[in-house]
């Protein structure tokens, strides 16, 4: 297995901009975390890096995930398995399969792609994993989105990344970003009560494509279970109570429209004024839309006067898919 020295150890902070005069009436900022050093960056990036700490111990031939022909994470770990030189494999749902940037890189980079019913994903993963076993290969296998407590872990280690960087910029009232499988929220919040902050600063997470009820339910889950593994000492885990989480946990889904993948002419507009104003390309599915949805958060809450934190989480490759100035 061939190493990846960018990945050996942990990222130098990304860069936090200030957005002047982007949205009347509050300071905005953001934080740059496309722009982490491999294939593009984003918060899989960030997510991979635990991942690739965890391969390197476990030593397997192959790397197995799932993801649609959109994600950005299944890009990401097919380029980090072709460069460790295993091989990669990857499940991905038949219906409404699109094909992109992302899903041509993830071919260029060599991965298996597999495609399966949507109802049959749980098995025809089972499967294949069987089946490596039984060519005498041993897999490992991430789930969708880096989701899961090394994602947590990275983005509870990024929050204290960004206390770190308050100490310079001044401190936040708020940090959005966008929720999709949850690892981001679960991590930033995780982190939050792990410093023992309570300035009332609110992470809101805006879903991209989760109903309230289920999305803010699994980022809780994801806590509970991060509370409970190698990464969390026992006296850390104090800090997790089930109330404090639930006190902290602000997700939306007002901004979801019709769900994956949906964006309205709004969104476009917001993608081209953040290109030309401020060079700072976003994409429809995920951060574009969330950055539409925090602008008419602010609206909505009547917030005013406030310092905010946008946290860009990549997706850069799908600029080029839809919605751009191109
Ligand atoms: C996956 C992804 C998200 C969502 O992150 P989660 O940790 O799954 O909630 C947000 N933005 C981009 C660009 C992504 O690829």
């Amino acid at each position: 297995m061939r190493q990846i020295p960018v990945m050996e150890q942990k990222f130098p902070p990304t860069p936090i901009q200030y957005l002047k005069d982007c949205v009347p009436g509050n300071e905005i900022y953001i934080k740059r975390d496309d722009l982490l050093p491999f294939s593009f960056g984003g918060n899989k990036v960030r997510k991979a890096r635990f991942f690739y700490q965890e391969i390197k111990r476990e030593n397997p031939d192959v790397i197995m995930t799932y993801g649609s022909g959109a994600s950005n994470h299944c890009r990401i770990i097919a380029n980090m398995a072709c460069a460790m030189g295993l091989e990669c494999h990857i499940i991905s749902p038949e219906e409404n399969y699109e094909e992109t940037a992302n899903s041509r890189m993830v071919e260029a980079f060599g991965a298996t792609v597999e495609k399966a019913e949507l109802s049959r994903i749980s098995e025809t993963i089972e499967n294949r994993k069987k089946a490596f076993l039984k060519q005498g290969k041993k897999p490992y296998f991430i789930v969708g989105g880096g989701h899961g407590n090394p994602g947590t872990a990275a983005y509870a280690e990024c929050y204290e990344e960004i206390c770190r960087q308050e100490e310079e910029s001044g401190r936040f009232d708020y940090i959005f970003h966008t929720s999709g499988t949850g690892a981001t929220q679960a991590g930033l919040v995780a982190g939050m009560l792990l410093v023992g902050r309570q300035d009332g600063q609110k992470i809101v997470g805006i879903s991209n494509a989760r109903t309230e009820e289920r999305g803010r339910q699994v980022v809780f889950d994801s806590i509970r279970e991060y509370r409970e593994s190698e990464f969390v000492t026992e006296k850390q885990a104090a800090l997790l109570t089930d109330e404090a989480i639930d006190k902290n946990l602000y997700f939306t889904d007002r901004y979801r429209l019709e769900g994956y993948g949906d964006y309205n002419p709004e969104v476009e507009k917001t993608i081209r004024d953040m290109m030309l104003s401020f060079g700072i390309p976003m994409d429809t599915t995920y951060v574009g839309k969330t950055f539409w949805g925090m602008k008419q958060y602010l609206k909505d809450n009547q917030v005013s006067g406030k310092r905010i934190l946008f946290l860009h989480t990549g997706g850069t490759p799908l600029f080029f898919t839809g919605g751009c100035i191109l």
